[in-house]
Parts: structure tokens; sequence; C-alpha cells
């Protein structure tokens, strides 16, 4: 072992070797990174020996094969695009929304110029970011005022904080939910320093249960969306719209964490029963909050819609300033919003459209892929079936959307290996069950049709 480990170079040494010097130029690195990056190959390279390993090639090929292999890993993209064939929605994994294309404009216009971010062009004096957003969620949600954070999580930290810190908060012991990525209401109400007051049962919560806790003591009662699951069976909660009067006649605040925030009604369509922001809003609640990225279908956000009152006051602490958006979101948010009030929400917000598309267009879509990879790659065997489609995110936990999928095999590779081979190699995710792949046409545009199809020749299976 220490034979091989005194075969180390000195780092001086191996930054005189030729390779240094290539790798230097092929990646355009200076001397200090590519100088630190040998060092902790070396490191790891000492430990291995130590613990028995017996390099193959020589201690320099080693160093400058591992020293290389590591500035691959440095330079390529990491946030790389994926295809979801999974037919979910909004996969938090994924990123959830996709923009449209008119939010992508934007960002890009806000990215590459200078903007009006904070700077009002009739006076050409400081203006305010919440400016340029406000009034465009006042218009789609039919609130009075409201703000935008970095996320709902954000939004439901700054309410607690700045409206009921020290204060004792109501809460259906139905509705204290974890959200994925751990996000638990009473974890991020203790962080807030308001009290949580537990109200109900699991299953059962009444009007006389929040009568009942009302104290001096008590900032507001809160309510939240169950967005990620249901519960089915003997239960009762009470609507936010029945625990408006309780509100006023005691002087507490009513909130509502809406989770998705959907400003189209889906119900409408027949899927799910996800609330719609304008309607709870005008049941007389003072204040809700919504993400972006979910059913909204716009950038990662917290919306906060409500009472002027409550965002002004929200708006002038001192968290707002920490939990403030950049103009990238702003330009998409802008744009996604607009969307809603042209009425073009059904065609250009992905979100909406791939929830709503019918079940024939997914066919036409399927079928399609089935002769475009006869052609292609007829090793492979395709099969239609008809399924369902999630919406995801957390959202809408019960919602089948019918669907159509394709089922692919081929004789050569099994169902798990050609998951593993399209996941690494293509970055396409699919679906698999009992060790066959499908696809989910909902999620896939005929571009990423393509691509899989192309992939899928590729990697042969003949
Ligand atoms: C998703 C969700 C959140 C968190 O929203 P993010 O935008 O992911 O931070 C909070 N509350 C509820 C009820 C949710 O569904």
């Amino acid at each position: 072992m220490n034979h091989i480990l005194r075969q180390i170079p000195a780092i001086h040494e191996l930054q005189k070797h030729v390779s240094f010097q290539n790798l230097c130029e092929m990646y355009n690195v200076t001397v200090p990174t590519l100088t630190s990056i040998l060092q902790e190959q070396i490191h790891i390279l000492r430990i291995n020996i130590i613990n028995g390993y017996e390099p193959t090639t020589t201690i320099l090929d080693e160093i400058f094969i591992n020293t290389e292999a590591s500035l691959k890993k440095v330079f390529n993209s990491r946030l790389n695009r994926l295809i979801n064939a999974t037919g979910t929605i909004l996969h938090t994994n994924l990123g959830r929304a996709r923009l449209s294309d008119s939010a992508i404009t934007s960002v890009v216009e806000a990215s590459r110029n200078y903007s009006n971010l904070e700077y009002n062009i009739d006076t050409g004096k400081r203006g305010s970011r919440h400016d340029l957003i406000e009034d465009l969620v006042t218009q789609t949600t039919g609130a009075e005022a409201a703000m935008v954070v970095n996320n709902n999580a954000a939004s439901v930290y700054l309410i607690l904080k700045a409206l009921a810190k020290g204060k004792e908060v109501i809460v259906s012991r139905g509705e204290l939910v974890e959200i994925g990525g751990s996000f638990r209401i009473s974890s991020i109400m203790e962080e807030s320093g308001a009290n949580l007051v537990e109200v109900g049962t699991t299953n059962k919560t009444h009007m006389y249960d929040y009568e009942n806790s009302v104290s001096p003591d008590t900032a507001m009662i809160m309510k939240v969306h169950t967005s990620n699951y249901k519960i089915l069976g003997f239960h009762k909660t009470v609507p936010s719209s029945e625990l408006v009067d309780l509100c006023k006649k005691e002087s507490i605040l009513l909130y509502e964490d809406l989770g998705s925030g959907a400003l189209f009604d889906y119900a409408s369509y027949g899927i799910g029963d996800e609330p719609v922001v304008a309607k709870v809003l005008r049941s007389g609640i003072d204040v809700v909050s919504f993400s972006g990225d979910k059913l909204l279908g716009g950038p990662q956000a917290g919306i906060i819609a409500g009472k002027k009152q409550v965002i002004e006051k929200l708006k002038k602490h001192q968290l707002a300033r920490v939990l403030r958006v950049d103009k990238m979101t702003l330009a998409a948010l802008e744009a996604t919003l607009r969307a809603y009030l042209r009425d073009e929400t059904t065609r250009d917000i992905p979100v909406v459209r791939d929830i709503l598309t019918d079940k024939a267009v997914i066919k036409r879509k399927a079928l399609d892929f089935i002769s475009l990879l006869k052609n292609l790659a007829p090793q492979y065997s395709c099969e239609l079936h008809e399924d369902t489609s999630k919406v995801g995110g957390g959202t809408m936990p019960d919602v089948e959307l019918p669907t159509w999928t394709v089922r692919i095999q081929t004789d050569t590779i099994d169902g798990n290996a050609l998951h593993d081979l399209l996941r690494k190699q293509y970055h396409i995710v699919t679906r698999i069950k009992d060790d066959i792949v499908f696809l989910d046409f909902r999620t896939l545009t005929n571009e990423e049709v393509h691509i899989i199809s192309k992939a899928l020749k590729e990697l042969g299976g003949d």
C-alpha cells in the first residue's frame, strides 16, 4: 500500500504535466480551479488506496482520468430538461408547472434587459415591485388588495408571523396537513411564534368547536385546504364561508391557505371540486394564499389576496422584504395572469390545457406515435391502453383524468431496464407497471413524442 501511495506525485509536479495544461485549455478553467479539483481527486485516491484499492493503470493516468471526469461533472448543466411521459401534470419532482409561451418570453425579456422593477416611469422616481402585479391579482381574484412572495409556504409564514405572532390561531385537527417536502402547518406555526389551538377531531370539526375556542388571545381562525388527501365517510368540516360571521363578531381574522389556488373553474368541466379563489374571497374571508406553480400554471410564487387593511400590514412587515420575488418571477406571473383575464387560459397555459385535454386528442397522439415507431423501430411491440392520469403536485388527489397510454415492449431489453435507460440516457421519465414501460401522452408535446421515438430507435432493442 505504502509503495503505491508514494507513487502519487506532488501537486506542483502534476501542475507541470502536459495533461494539466491540456485540461486547462479544454475546459477553459483557471489553474487554481483545476488545482483544487486535482487535490480533491488525490485525496479520494489516497483514501481508496488505504482501503485496499489497487489502481489498474498508472497513478498518473488514474489521477488525470478522475480529474477529467470530475471536471465534466462540474461543467455539465445540472438542471436539465426532462420529458415527462408519466401523464402526471404537476409533478413536484419534475418542476411542477410548465410555463406558457408568453410567460417564457416575458422572463427572457426581463432577464436580458433593464426594467422598471422598482422604478416609476411616469415620475422617474422609485417605484414598488408590488405595484407591478397587484392589480392583475385583484382582477383575477376579485380581492381588494394582493401581494406576491417566494412560494406559498412563505405566504403562510408571513401571514402567521405578521398577523398572529404571540397570539392564538385556531385550526381544525382535520386540517393540520403536511405537504411534500416536509412543510407542516404545526411546524410553520411554531416557527412563526403563533400559538396553535387545535379544535375538533381528525374527521369532524363543528361550528361550536370554533366558537368555544375563541379567547381574548385569539388572532385568527386558519382554514387549510386539504390539498393532497381526502377524508371520506363520517366527517364534517366548517367551510370558511360559514366562519365569516363568527370572525366578524369576535373581531378576529379569517385566513384560508388554499394550497393550489385555482383561478380556473375546473369543477365546471367536471374535474374535481377545487375551490375557485374568487368564489372563496366573495364569501367575505379576510385573506387567502395559494401557490403560483400549482393549478394556476405559473412560476413558483406565493400569492396573498384579501382585504386591503390586512395586505398593507403584510407589505410593511420586515419579512416581506426577505421573502420578495425577483423580476423573472414577476415577469412570468404577470404574463400568466394576463392570460386568465384574456380568456386564453385553456389554450395558452400548459397546466390548464393538459388537465382539460380531451381523451380523443390523447388517443390520436398515441396512435400517431405507434405508427411512427412502427416505421422507425419495428422491433418494439406497442399496445394502446385506456388508463387515467393524475393532476399531481399534491392537488386533486382523487381525480382520475381519462387518458390513453402506450405499452412498449421488446424482446431484448426488459421493462425495468428500458425504463432506466430512457431516464438515464435520454432524460425520459416513463411509467412502469409490472416491469412494463407505459407512456402517457397527456403530458407530451408532438416534439417530445418525436424525441421519444428517436431515443427508442437508438436504444435498438434488436
Ligand atoms: C402546496 C401547499 C403549500 C405550499 O406551497 P408551495 O408553493 O409549494 O410553497 C402550502 N399549503 C398548502 C395547503 C398546499 O397545498
